[in-house]
């Protein structure tokens, strides 16, 4: 719905155009996603987009030490983790067009070239690179009143001039006043003179400057208040107005963001810089239910992740966020802590797990640490300590019951036996080749390229009727998003399910087990999808939500 319309007619959305300056891992990604909050909480739509200068044509095949999560839309594209971020402070589904590499842009216009579209003109990145930039920017500008687009990276990198050019031409195809550039920059301070340098921050919109762009909004991040003096400072050398100089303090929580930024002052510089006069009066309950939830705790739980990638924390960002979310929604702090499972896959996991209130096995690729990963199902089943297991965290939970309730000892995935190129195991979990997704199929080769290979995005699943699963969703039909290659072999099931592990969610065709969980256990549950990539601070994921209960409730029990 497009608030905006009735603004002198119709118009197509304004662009909000965000750029980081000085320094990288300022919070842009944050600062887009808090004033996308915003702009809703004055009753407009927004949608919200990034494009990354790299060259890898998509996140995907990129490494999680790297890059951090991969986060997959419910059409099923694989982008960077600052769509999690659009997601949870907005609400807003993200889709395929709302992330963009160099790379893909790249690649598309050279599949262009081969095709002959150009009709054999010498291709040039201005204007070939930047018109394709200038396309995918535009797509569904009939659909909100406000696209916020962030460009990865920092100003004066290599890799980010033709998409700095692409939003200038893009601004200056457009009327005035439809497009506008919030750039963010460090104000740092030096403690030896007790001062806040400007100086980085006038170079930093210089380099703006000299490619076109003049920023209408500066956001400054700052550890220490920005006194007055420096705020005119900055407006008269970066030619900004000084209300649009917005102070960006460091925060507790990431969900303060939207209330901080907004008693700076940026949805209102924001407006102000559109000339949208008189602005709506925001609407900001729920972000102070979301602020006092996270800020005033009850109590406190102690979650252990176990799993490969816990040296970098962002891998498992939309986990760490689901707990929080599952956290807020019973007024407790979850205590993450994150434990390597390749630390026990030769000996006793209860010295590693033992004291936790619950144990979560998150999604991962490959054979190394799933030994630990299975003696950590197998400690949560025997000691009833609540666990979810989400994907890979669900094919352990199986392969550990396989293994030790009906006795298939050499229980294990096709994924490693590929890998190692021999036959190990009994395959409880093979790869799947060929699916239904809506009403067409889809295949698969076993040595199709690592990108684009897996079952991707939205799927539904039915629940069975009266199971636990069912009570947490509250409803039968569900849609969960999903990525990965492997999948359980329905072959066990009536075999498991005899001795307690209920198959309790089933793709609708009833081919494909989407959720397993152990009956006489107070709460062990397994899906082959990913729950944490639609939780939200205001609308926690069922899942998590009762996880964390769960979780409470093991605590209160010592
Ligand atoms: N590696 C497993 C598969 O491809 C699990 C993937 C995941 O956990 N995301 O099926």
């Amino acid at each position: 719905m497009r608030a905006l319309t009735d603004h002198g007619g119709f118009l197509l959305a304004r662009y909000i155009f965000i750029t980081g300056g000085v320094v990288s891992s300022l919070g842009k990604g944050l600062a887009s996603a808090a004033l996308g909050a915003l702009l809703q909480a004055r009753g407009f739509s927004v949608r919200l987009r990034k494009l990354d200068p790299y060259l890898n044509v998509d996140p995907g095949t990129m490494s999680p030490f790297e890059h951090g999560e991969v986060f997959v839309t419910d059409d099923g594209a694989e982008t960077d983790l600052d769509l999690g971020h659009y997601e949870r402070f907005t609400g807003v589904a993200a889709r395929q067009t709302d992330s963009v590499s160099s790379g893909r842009i790249y690649s598309d216009v050279l599949e262009k070239e081969r095709r002959g579209d150009y009709l054999g003109k010498t291709i040039q990145v201005v204007p070939h690179v930047t018109n394709q930039i200038k396309d995918f920017v535009g797509i569904g500008d009939d659909e909100v009143d406000f696209m916020l687009c962030e460009i990865g990276g920092t100003v004066g990198d290599i890799e980010g001039l033709p998409f700095f050019e692409a939003i200038r031409q893009f601004s200056h195809d457009k009327p005035r006043g439809q497009c506008i550039f919030m750039h963010l920059t460090l104000l740092p301070y030096l403690a030896a003179s007790g001062e806040l340098k400007t100086k980085p921050t006038q170079h930093s919109v210089k380099e703006l400057q000299s490619i076109g762009i003049a920023p209408d909004v500066l956001v400054c991040r700052s550890e220490q208040p920005i006194p007055e003096k420096e705020r005119e400072k900055i407006a008269l050398f970066c030619n900004v107005r000084k209300e649009a100089v917005v102070a960006a303090y460091d925060l507790k929580s990431i969900y303060e963001a939207p209330l901080a930024y907004h008693e700076q002052g940026l949805d209102q510089a924001v407006l102000d810089a559109f000339g949208i006069n008189p602005a709506p009066k925001p609407q900001l309950d729920k972000w102070l239910d979301v602020q006092d939830r996270v800020n005033n705790p009850e109590g406190q739980v102690k979650v252990a992740i176990v799993g490969k990638y816990t040296q970098l924390e962002d891998a498992y960002k939309s986990i760490k966020e689901a707990l929080t979310h599952g956290g807020m929604a019973n007024r407790v702090k979850v205590q993450i802590e994150w434990v390597d499972a390749e630390l026990f896959e030769k000996e006793d996991p209860a010295p590693h797990l033992e004291g936790f209130d619950a144990i979560l096995v998150p999604g991962g690729f490959g054979e190394r640490g799933t030994e630990g990963k299975i003696k950590a199902a197998q400690f949560a089943r025997e000691r009833k300590v609540p666990y979810l297991g989400i994907c890979l965290g669900m094919q352990m939970a199986v392969i550990e019951a396989a293994r030790n309730l009906i006795d298939v000892k050499d229980a294990g995935s096709e994924e490693f036996d590929h890998e190692a190129g021999g036959k190990r195991f009994t395959p409880v979990v093979y790869h799947l080749k060929e699916w239904v997704q809506g009403n067409h199929k889809v295949k698969r080769k076993a040595d199709d390229d690592k990108g684009g290979t897996m079952r991707l995005g939205a799927y539904d699943a039915a629940l069975k009727e009266g199971s636990k699963v069912a009570d947490v969703y509250g409803t039968c039909a569900i849609e969960e998003r999903h990525r990965h290659r492997y999948e359980v072999d329905i072959k066990f099931k009536e075999q498991l399910e005899a001795q307690g592990l209920i198959f309790s969610g089933m793709s609708p065709d009833g081919r494909l087990p989407e959720i397993v969980e152990v009956a006489d256990h107070p709460w062990y549950i397994g899906v082959q999808f990913h729950p944490e990539l639609k939780s939200k601070p205001f609308d926690p994921h069922p899942l998590f939500k009762d996880f964390v209960r769960a979780a409470k409730d093991t605590a209160l029990l010592v």
